[in-house]
């Protein structure tokens, strides 16, 4: 049966790099994908059209999609919108609807960029990390917060909470990531100072027992951050909460050097063997260069990539798409956010896609 990819291109540049997702979707299906896309709207693009920045006829295209590719949405020209209706609101109605608790950031760093990085080129090239953070739960939701007036003055208060179910199921998805990929994961929590974190440690020691192939480290959340910048390559799998994550997935990401190249993933509760996925490049709509056909497609590629693996059971076809960037890459083509120097050939959005269509 046919998969059903819904396409969600939104605003800015995410319309120019969507496309040339779009088209290696094309070229795809010449080789064995059997894939249909749709293309809808969502954030300021659907605000215009419908008032809404994520209508309820998108939602349930989502749901039923097999999976979804998100360009990038928002812009100052939606600035004075109320909130509720703001782009960035389409994207987290999507979120939060498809319960997507799961957040994917690899950090990849194909050789011949290894020198964008601000590390030595060998600590960093051919680079392979995957974080996964949890995005659902912890101090960013946990009741009670807020800010009042005591006694002693001003008081604030976050409050970080876990449940076992959630921790759980995040170390599913980590564990079973580790096993399309290097068969091992590092559970990275504060267990010498936080309560979520001692339950962390145990419930991933717990759900281990499920995955026993796959090799567990437990790691504390400030010493990851130090062996990210020392030592970045000994990581397969992070699997870190919703604070840490947002941190360390940063840090590994500019280990790679550029923001138009990070793709991410963002995944649900698994249900009858699928489960909803939401796959988008890490940046924005970059109004600075929309509509000049001079953004980066690769990081949108490289979701589309993420998708083909973790979501179609498209391993091979997902390995031809990361070789043809790769092979692009080494051959000296650059868009203008990764073009350093005058031996490299600068290349538009566009033309970035027929190179990397040409060599899958
Ligand atoms: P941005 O990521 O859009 O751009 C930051 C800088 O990086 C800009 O100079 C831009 O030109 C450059 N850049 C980004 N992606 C690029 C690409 N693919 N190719 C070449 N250059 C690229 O971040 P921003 O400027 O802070 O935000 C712009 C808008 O995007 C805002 O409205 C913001 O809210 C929104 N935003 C959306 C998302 C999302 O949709 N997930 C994420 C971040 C920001």
């Amino acid at each position: 049966m046919s998969s059903k990819i819904l396409v969600l291109p939104g605003d800015g540049i995410g319309v120019e790099v969507a496309d040339q997702a779009i088209r290696v979707i094309d070229k795809l299906n010449t080789l064995g994908l059997d894939a249909t896309y749709e293309k809808d709207l969502v954030g300021g693009a659907s605000y215009d059209a419908n008032g809404e920045p994520l209508t309820s006829a998108v939602l349930e295209k989502a749901k039923q999609s097999d999976a979804i590719l998100l360009g990038a949405v928002g812009g100052s020209q939606w600035d004075n919108v109320e909130r509720s209706k703001r782009p960035e609101a389409g994207l987290l109605g999507l979120r939060k609807e498809l319960e997507l608790f799961a957040n994917l950031r690899p950090a990849l760093v194909f050789e011949a960029l290894a020198s964008a990085s601000t590390l030595k080129d060998e600590v960093v090239s051919n680079l392979d990390i995957m974080i996964v953070r949890e995005l659902t739960g912890g101090v960013y939701f946990g009741q009670p917060r807020g800010i009042e007036d005591t006694a002693e003055g001003k008081k604030a208060i976050d409050t970080q909470v876990y449940y076992d179910y959630e921790i759980d199921r995040i170390a599913r998805v980590a564990f079973d990531l580790a096993r399309k990929r290097n068969n091992k994961v590092t559970s990275v929590e504060k267990a010498n100072v936080m309560e979520t974190g001692v339950l962390w440690r145990q419930v991933v020691k717990e759900t281990h027992e499920d995955f026993s192939d796959v090799q567990l480290e437990n790691m504390l959340a400030d010493n990851c951050a130090m062996q990210l910048v020392r030592n970045p390559k000994q990581f397969d799998v992070i699997v870190t909460d919703n604070l840490f994550g947002d941190l360390l997935s940063d840090c590994a990401a500019m280990l790679t050097g550029s923001l138009g190249m990070l793709p991410s993933a963002s995944l649900g509760a698994e249900n009858n063997g699928k489960r909803h996925g939401l796959f988008e490049p890490v940046h924005g709509s970059a109004p600075d260069i929309a509509g000049q056909d001079k953004a980066n497609p690769i990081a949108t590629i490289l979701s589309l990539s993420m998708m083909l693996k973790y979501n179609l059971n498209q391993s091979e076809l997902s390995d031809k798409v990361e070789n043809a960037v790769q092979k692009v890459l080494s051959e000296g083509f650059r868009t203008g956010d990764i073009y350093t120097d005058e031996n490299q050939t600068l290349v538009s959005c566009s033309k970035m896609g027929d190179l990397i269509i040409e060599r899958i």
